[in-house]
């Protein structure tokens, strides 16, 4: 059987994600349509203005635990050697396809969500199989989602309940789907207000069907399109006013409006109590409020805000980098160059597939000692001139 993986992470998409990005990492597979031969990977973030952002992608032959393992394993060395920590990453998949366990394996203290739109698509199969009529299923849908949204323990099981008391196997079901991986009140991770894998359906249509019988020219084609994309989102952004990007500026400015409406109860120097139409605690000093919409969305609450007036206290220096006008730009600030005429080599003859491993030594002679044991696969090709992944010597940017 022939090896077929390769995998690519520019230089450009590591230094953006690292510099740039929130520590929310997307992972699904890419659809082809014109081949079965491979199937192509992709882990992706997003930048500040909550736009998709591909960090790597990694064609393998297909879809399982050790495919999965093999890609997470490169694109944590890929962060490593960039001196990204890789601790207290938040991934976010269908957890399907042995993702559930490579995730965990490979990113022992990362945290991992469960996309909830493949939830309850699997959520409406099971009611399907039982006597409802549309409208109870629509209910039983609705109370689950509910369930997923909800801040607290005391809401998640309300609604819970609400299932339960129309079928508990529908509740049972729930119970048994590890809602540790979907529910806000118990996940604890950091997903920024992201509940779903849709936004990786942007790379659906970034390859035409005629690259994809290459691996090398389908590589060239994504490499052609993020440049595209760098391009016309940096050009967007130039008449941006900040300091947070149009996306975040809209989610605070709606919660602000909700602010004008509370009273403030100073209990210390960082803790208050806010009184809207319930009561809930504020501490500024570790950016978290009881409502936790502050510690789900990354921007601060309602509450949080009401504070900030009391005092009379900028809330955007209560807003992380990561939704600034700043972070976008140096997400989007890496050169992507150019790979001169592709399109005029002759990928046919098979020059694009990987080499077999090479066969067992037979002969009984003593075996040299590998250079370096911890090596994994000698897929990943170092630039000759600083010994780091992802880019070569050409387009190498460290500086000495
Ligand atoms: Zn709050
Ligand atoms: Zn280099």
């Amino acid at each position: 059987m022939k090896t077929r993986r390769f995998f690519v992470a520019l230089h450009a998409c590591l230094h953006g994600f690292i510099n740039g990005c929130r520590p929310l990492l997307f992972l699904d597979k890419v659809p082809l349509k014109a081949t079965n031969e491979y199937k192509l990977l992709v882990a992706a973030a997003v930048d500040a203005d909550d736009g998709v952002f591909p960090l790597a992608f990694n064609v393998v032959e297909d879809e399982n635990y050790d495919s999965w393992g093999w890609f997470l394993m490169h694109l944590k060395i890929a962060l490593q050697t960039h001196k990204y920590p890789c601790n207290g990453m938040t991934f976010l998949s269908n957890g399907q396809m042995g993702l559930d366990a490579a995730v965990s394996h490979v990113f022992e203290d990362g945290e991992h969500a469960f996309c909830l739109h493949h939830i309850i698509e699997e959520f409406k199969g099971e009611l399907r199989k039982g006597p409802w009529s549309q409208q109870i299923r629509e209910g039983m849908v609705e109370d689950f989602t509910r369930a997923a949204q909800a801040c607290s323990i005391e809401d998640f099981n309300a609604s819970i309940e609400s299932i339960r008391n129309i079928s508990s196997e529908a509740a049972d079901w729930i119970i048994a789907s590890k809602p540790e991986h979907w529910s806000d009140a118990i996940f604890r991770g950091f997903r920024y207000d992201h509940f779903s894998l849709n936004i990786v359906d942007a790379f659906d249509n970034w390859i035409p069907a005629k690259k994809e019988s290459s691996i090398v020219l389908m590589v060239d084609s994504l490499r052609i399109k993020i440049k595209e994309v760098t391009e016309s989102r940096l050009e967007a952004c130039k008449v941006w006013e900040g300091p947070l990007t149009p996306t975040m500026e809209y989610k605070v400015q709606d919660e602000m409006l909700k602010a004008g409406k509370m009273t403030v109860l100073c209990s210390s120097e960082t803790v208050f109590e806010v009184r809207g139409n319930a009561v809930f605690v504020v501490n500024i000093g570790n950016w978290e409020c009881t409502c936790r919409r502050w510690q789900l969305s990354g921007l601060p609450c309602m509450h949080a805000i009401a504070v900030f007036n009391r005092l009379g206290r900028c809330f955007y220096d209560y807003c992380p980098k990561f939704f600034r006008i700043e972070s976008y730009h140096l997400t989007y600030s890496g050169i992507i160059f150019p790979i001169p005429d592709l399109d005029s080599v002759d990928f046919s003859a098979g020059a694009n597939l990987l080499p077999l491993p090479p066969k067992r030594r037979t002969s009984d002679k003593p075996r040299r000692k590998r250079s370096n044991p911890n090596k994994i696969s000698t897929l990943t090709r170092l630039c000759s001139r600083c010994k780091q992944t992802g880019h070569n010597k050409a387009t190498c940017e460290v500086q000495f």
